[in-house]
């Protein structure tokens, strides 16, 4: 019923799917007919909700395109691959990011032989940082990234698609929920990251 409410108010302010974001709208003669429709079928005729059954729907991971991905202009094919799969993107900014934040962003590889050629590789030009939502958003993920190694990484995947070394590998996915929760923290402020309603998240999820 609350759930019945919130959509009920919802749709009556922004009637339209396509009207989202624009705020309130006047109540035209098509509105009133469709918010008819509402009352008579329930939320499934229209938008969607930010509530919705299926677990792990508002599951976010931090995508970075790193310097090469930067200087060789593949941000926006690399975006496309999330975009197309049907991921919502909720934050993002383009930086120069410091040896502190990395340090912190790659504390587990602070021991290893290649960590002070992947500072200079990733402070060598600016990066751009997204946060990205979804179901399974993490693992998926990783799989559109690809393996680490871009000579071991799959065809059809960013990194085997667009790299060949593992010291340039054009793209940083997070490895687990809780490393994707510790990153996005670490790279944005809470007000940097936007809630916001998919007209069609109704062909993407089960509601
Ligand atoms: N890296 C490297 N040499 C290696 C292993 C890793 O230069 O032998 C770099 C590479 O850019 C990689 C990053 O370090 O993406 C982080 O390593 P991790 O094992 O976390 O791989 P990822 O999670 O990025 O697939
Ligand atoms: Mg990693």
């Amino acid at each position: 019923m609350v759930l019945f409410q919130r959509c009920a108010l919802k749709n009556l302010i922004l009637p339209s799917p396509y009207c989202r974001g624009w705020g309130v709208l006047p109540v035209s003669k098509s509105y009133i007919t469709e918010f008819a429709f509402f009352l008579l079928l329930g939320h499934r005729c229209t938008g969607y909700s930010t509530i919705s059954g299926i677990p792990g729907v508002r599951e976010r991971t931090l995508i970075a395109v790193k310097p090469d991905g930067v200087q060789r202009r593949l941000v926006g094919q690399i975006m496309q691959r999330f975009e197309q799969k049907g991921f919502k993107l909720v934050g993002m900014k383009m930086l120069q990011a410091s040896e502190e934040l990395l340090s912190q962003h790659y504390q587990e590889l602070r021991r290893k032989p290649f960590y002070p050629s992947l500072l200079y590789y990733m402070t060598s030009g600016p990066i751009v940082v997204m946060v990205w939502e979804g179901h399974n958003v993490v693992r998926t993920s990783r799989i559109i990234v690809g393996d680490t190694n871009p000579s071991e990484a799959q065809a059809g995947t960013v990194r085997g698609d667009f790299s060949i070394h593992i010291s340039r590998n054009v793209v940083h996915a997070s490895d687990s929920v809780e490393g994707a929760q510790r990153e996005i923290q670490l790279w944005f402020h809470q007000k940097e990251l936007m809630d916001w309603d998919c007209y069609n998240h109704n062909s993407t999820y089960e509601l």
